[in-house]
């Protein structure tokens, strides 16, 4: 991480706080003040490591992290899910960590965030883990509350990490996991792309490092991990849970309290140099991580129905999570309409899509919203859609979970194409 970092500090603004800030609320509050640039805190009350925040928290840096430009994520992760590369490198423990110790949590700087959360959370952390079964690897970044100097426990949503652990619970076993913690932006985002359950999401990694990523072998567990700042090693306990939550999630309100597996920890390693990353729950990094991968989906669908589409975004604005942008090639009338029909499917958590010609940036809010001012005509470019399944995060969903979903056609009208055409210089 500390390599990429580097290359971050000299395009991107980074600030260095030095002063001795407080893991608690304290240094959530710098977070919040500066969303998008990266932080870098020298001095943290409760523990002798630094922390950094926002590597990852605009389309800029993970743009620079996938080596390509903000318009190329999309294509870019399309063609890591669909072409793993096998990880054939390793690095030894030893070159890879200064201390190895019995794991202690206490001694990194962990944050509390905000004042209703349920603890300290570690919220960059990637499990991994191998399938009881099949032994298939998989990478997955969950949030996870302290509740002991080595023991946690972590939201996991009902895919691969949840089986892996129903398969070992059913053998009355633990199953083994290490956690990485502070890794390259394009690694961690590799851990949240939805590939199928028979994928290591670290060989999607290895493709955005172009093969040539590295995998450091544990200790205590036969797993192997990305190339990190803090790697801890222990189990996920069978028949064991512990409540989880409050805690923030992606549309800055609080998710429920859940009864969550229980991890336990042995050992943990990290070098004398290394920094403590933290992701702030709901800030743009988060938002990011989660949502960019599922553009993928969207655009494919879309692409079914549309062969001319060229771009989707879930807007920031939107939680990257509840509005796409989508701008298409516009080639007959009605494009716009099955376009969204696609879009909101594809992507059951969509809850509102606006359609947009080339000509629109879908990556600048006041570009989308000048093709709404200008081209929308509100009883022929609207499709409400109302009882249609939404996203659990969405506060105005009913308990079934169904909610409203609205699509905008903001494209122009191809028989009046001269009267919509945006003055140029360029010709
Ligand atoms: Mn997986």
């Amino acid at each position: 991480m500390q390599e990429f970092l580097k290359t971050l500090e000299n395009t991107f603004n980074t600030i260095k706080i030095n002063d001795e800030v407080s893991a608690k609320f304290e240094a959530a509050g710098f977070l919040k003040r500066y969303p998008k640039d990266t932080i870098i805190m020298e001095k943290i009350r409760e523990s002798d490591m630094k922390l950094v925040s926002g590597i990852c928290n605009t389309r800029e840096k993970i743009a620079m992290a996938l080596n390509t430009d903000v318009a190329g994520i999309t294509q870019k992760i399309m063609d890591a899910t669909n072409n793993p590369v096998p990880v054939t490198d390793y690095e030894s423990l030893k070159d890879s960590f200064d201390v190895s110790k019995s794991a202690d949590l206490t001694e990194l700087p962990i944050l509390t965030y905000y004042q209703r959360d349920g603890g300290p959370y570690i919220t960059s952390g990637v499990v991994i883990a191998k399938d009881p079964e099949t032994g298939v690897r998989n990478a997955s970044i969950h949030r996870m509350l302290i509740l002991g100097k080595d023991r946690l426990t972590a939201r996991i949503v009902p895919r691969h990490l949840y089986t892996y652990h129903k398969r070992a619970e059913e053998l009355d076993e633990p199953l083994e996991l290490a956690i990485a913690i502070g890794m390259h932006p394009a690694t961690l985002l590799a851990t949240t792309t939805s590939v199928p359950i028979n994928v290591d999401e670290l060989e999607v990694a290895n493709n955005f490092h172009q093969g040539k990523m590295k995998l450091i072998k544990c200790e205590n567990v036969d797993l192997e991990v990305p190339e990190c700042e803090i790697l801890l090693e222990g189990r996920m306990l069978p028949h064991e849970r512990a409540e989880e939550g409050p805690f923030v999630d992606l549309t800055d309100t609080y998710d429920v309290v859940r009864m969550e597996p229980v991890i336990e920890l042995d050992k943990m390693h990290y070098r004398n140099d290394s920094i403590y990353h933290a992701i702030m729950p709901a800030g743009f990094e988060h938002k990011l991580l989660q949502g960019l991968p599922q553009e993928p989906r969207i655009f494919n669908a879309v692409q079914n129905t549309v062969p001319t589409v060229k771009n989707v975004a879930l807007t920031e604005g939107g939680c990257c999570w509840l509005h796409a942008a989508i701008s298409i090639q516009k080639q007959t009338q009605g494009d716009g309409k099955n376009v969204m029909m696609a879009a909101l499917s594809a992507h059951p958590s969509l809850k509102h899509c606006i359609v947009v010609d080339e000509d629109i940036d879908i990556f600048d809010a006041e570009d989308i919203e000048y093709a709404v001012a200008t081209r929308v005509k509100g009883d022929e470019d609207i499709l409400i859609v109302p009882g249609a399944r939404g996203s659990s995060l969405d506060p105005c969903a009913k308990p079934d979970s169904t909610t409203t979903k609205i699509g905008v056609d903001a494209t122009k009208p191809l028989d009046k194409l001269d009267k919509f055409e945006r003055v140029s210089f360029s010709d």
